[in-house]
């Protein structure tokens, strides 16, 4: 889930995207910052296990995440200007720093130029607010002028090429069919608001938080120049239309089976689905290349685009339209839409308090644009050849760990295991940065156009995806930036990758205990090799097509047990009364189970096997289990775990910590936990 540009941070997933980016193993990266440039620390800690923020009163078997992390979170409450705060944010800080070094520093050229005057450009506050509307000038006047809803493909695509993406999404993913091209998706897209479910429950607190969304669009419209009474029905007139979108959507749980949002058909029968809509009216304006075949994700909702687009008025869909212009581009327009949009989408939303600073957002911006422009310097900077080997060597010993999992399941049968087995030869380890940087050159960027060099390069993204519409699948692409702390795997390409940006501490560090290293960053690593094998995973195979490898009584056998571990999260809380949705957090759950198991099998039969001294009093088990839970350390705000809850398929990082040990003989003998203790679960669950 490669996030989305700043203030487009909740919307929905693209397939595409989904498809090559499922299964980031950490909350998203929003540009939530914290403190100031002046107290920014070193990298964070990492001599091992840190034992000053251990909560030394908490028994392990009782409460394991509050032992290993009770004096952290205690030392680190969420600062004002952040939903959340954790490990990762302290590394995330660390490198944003340091890429904010690499865009000040006067030397650059060439793209890392580019890269430093986009930045120089954000941040440059008086002239943005000297700009008003202008940069966004000619969208508005273009939605103004059509009067006839023939022209709407027109609009929509001009939109969507400037990352708009109003009403559907149009782009490119892997055909699953044979996982080598790539064929055109369409998907459903386009709210405001962070889920379907905000627009169809009828709770107060969600109705309360959809008269505040219409009250922004108000407002918004109403700072753009229209006549508050017109601002007040068109806002409206938004919210009624994309409750009707909504109303179509598939939800997120649905969408996690691959096969659900997988229906290829032609342009002909595209047009019979919404006859109304003028696909090929939108593909010449897209400039897309021949569409031979489209994958119609959720062939309902374009159904009920089609009503939508011939009952609404044309006034109504302008709105739609205006408002999301305004959406996507707020963070770079003047500081009354600014401030506005942030106190609804960050304030209200995620009980973030503060703007961040501005250098954060804006760094944070440049590398989700141009990251691989100064991601070569970053790499430089911070992850050496040694670094790359060693944390290849490690993947190697998870994914050796893995086999021996896969040939000792008592559940699986030969053939399965085979083919299994089959898969995990075939998956590609990519560490660090891409072989090849991309070429930004065609991007034009100037020191003062900021939203107009964010459009120019959503441009340039956009030409990049059509493009790939027909042509071989690149499986040397990296949907991460260098600098990224978070780390994917690709069932469409059966690739785990990992950036040098999470490699680093306090999830790794040369040299550290090897019990630390491999509870955090091998933890981390069996946790994107086990995507390949979660529920959705599973049903890809080592070329990434999507096709049943699995003898049926195994799949069987695969259901029952993920099915208990979707049992065991829906019975977590967090936010007080909220339920963690363990069906749509299975993939996610299994991986971190299936992570912590593999890590603490590789790690102890590679350097865990001769380490038995004790250090700060801990045995290497207890060493590795505290490293894989503090890498996790952080906290929430209630509202973003809120949200969190409905809308990311992460569970809240205290069930990311407790969840897995709670489940693992070896964390009991580790800690010598009594068969009753809490963190031992008298049915433990497991799929690997
Ligand atoms: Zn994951």
């Amino acid at each position: 889930m490669r996030r989305q540009i700043f203030g487009l941070t909740f919307a929905a997933l693209p397939l595409a995207v989904a498809l090559s980016a499922e299964a980031d193993l950490l909350v998203r990266t929003t540009s939530d910052g914290v403190r100031t440039p002046s107290d920014v620390a070193p990298a964070p800690r990492s001599a091992g296990v840190e034992v000053d923020v251990l909560d030394r009163k908490m028994d392990p078997c009782t409460d394991f995440y509050q032992f290993a992390c009770g004096g952290w979170i205690a030392q680190n409450p969420v600062p004002p200007d952040r939903q959340s705060f954790s490990r990762v944010s302290q590394l995330q800080e660390h490198n944003l720093t340091i890429l904010r070094g690499i865009l000040e520093a006067s030397a650059a050229d060439g793209d890392r130029r580019k890269a430093a005057d986009y930045y120089a450009a954000c941040m440059d506050d008086a002239g943005i607010e000297a700009h008003g509307l202008t940069p966004i000038g000619p969208d508005l006047a273009t939605i103004d002028e059509i009067l006839n809803p023939d022209d709407l493909p027109v609009l929509v695509a001009h939109l969507h090429a400037y990352g708009v993406p109003a009403l559907f999404r149009f782009g490119a993913q892997t055909d699953l069919t044979d996982a080598a091209n790539a064929i055109a998706n369409v998907d459903q897209a386009g709210l405001g608001l962070p889920d379907r479910e905000y627009y169809l429950k009828t709770d107060d607190r969600t109705a309360g938080l959809r008269a505040k969304y219409v009250a922004l669009i108000q407002t918004m419209f109403g700072l753009a120049g229209e006549p508050a009474d017109q601002a007040a029905a068109d806002a409206k007139a938004v919210l009624a239309l994309e409750t009707t979108m909504a109303t179509a959507m598939l939800d997120r749980v649905k969408r996690r089976d691959p096969a659900s949002t997988q229906h290829r058909m032609t342009i002909n029968e595209l047009q019979a689905l919404s006859p109304n809509f003028n696909w090929r009216k939108y593909a010449a304006a897209a400039e897309a290349p021949p569409l031979p075949t489209i994958n119609v994700a959720v062939p309902a909702y374009l159904r009920a685009l089609d009503t939508l687009v011939t009952l609404n008025s044309m006034n109504d869909l302008k709105a739609y339209m205006r408002w999301h212009v305004l959406h996507a581009s707020a963070d770079l327009l003047p500081k009354a839409f600014a401030d506005a949009h942030f106190d609804f989408f960050n304030r209200t939303l995620t009980g973030q308090q503060a703007e961040p600073p501005r250098w954060r957002r804006c760094v944070a911006d440049t590398d989700a644009q141009l990251g691989e422009a100064v991601g070569k310097a970053f790499v430089e900077q911070t992850f050496s050849p040694q670094a790359k080997a060693d944390t290849l060597q490690m993947v190697h010993d998870i994914e050796q760990a893995m086999r021996q999992d896969v040939g000792a399941a008592p559940w699986m049968s030969d053939d399965t295991k085979k083919a299994a087995i089959a898969k995990l030869e075939a998956v590609v380890d990519r560490i660090g940065y891409p072989d090849e940087w991309r070429d930004y050159s065609s991007v034009r960027v100037t020191r003062d156009d900021a939203l107009g060099n964010r459009q120019r390069s959503l441009l340039f993204n956009r030409k990049r995806t059509l493009a790939k519409i027909g042509q071989p699948v690149d499986r040397s692409e990296w949907s991460m930036t260098p600098a990224t702390v978070n780390a994917y795997y690709s069932p469409d390409r059966n690739t785990i990758n990992f950036p040098a940006g999470i490699l680093q501490p306090p999830f790794y560090r040369a040299g550290r205990d090897a019990a630390v290293n491999y509870g955090a960053a091998g933890a981390i690593i069996g946790h994107e090799l086990t995507h390949g094998f979660d529920d959705q995973g599973r049903k890809f195979d080592g070329q990434g097509k999507l096709r049943d490898w699995w003898a049926p009584a195994d799949g069987k056998a695969y259901d029952e047990r993920a099915s208990c571990i979707a049992d065991q999260y829906s019975a977590y809380t967090v936010a007080g009364d909220i339920k963690i949705d363990g069906r749509l957090t299975l993939g996610e759950n299994t991986a971190d189970n299936g992570g912590a198991r593999l890590a603490v099998m590789a790690y102890l039969a590679g350097p865990g096997a001769k380490a038995k001294d004790k250090v700060d009093g801990f045995t290497p088990e207890q060493r590795f289990f505290i490293g894989f839970a503090q890498k996790n350390c952080g906290s929430s705000r209630p509202e973003a775990e809120r949200l969190q809850a409905q809308t990311d398929p992460h569970s809240a990082t205290r069930y990311r910590v407790n969840g897995p040990v709670s489940n693992m003989p070896e964390f009991q003998k580790a800690f010598s936990c009594k068969a009753n203790a809490p963190m031992v679960r008298a049915s433990a669950c497991r799929v690997w």
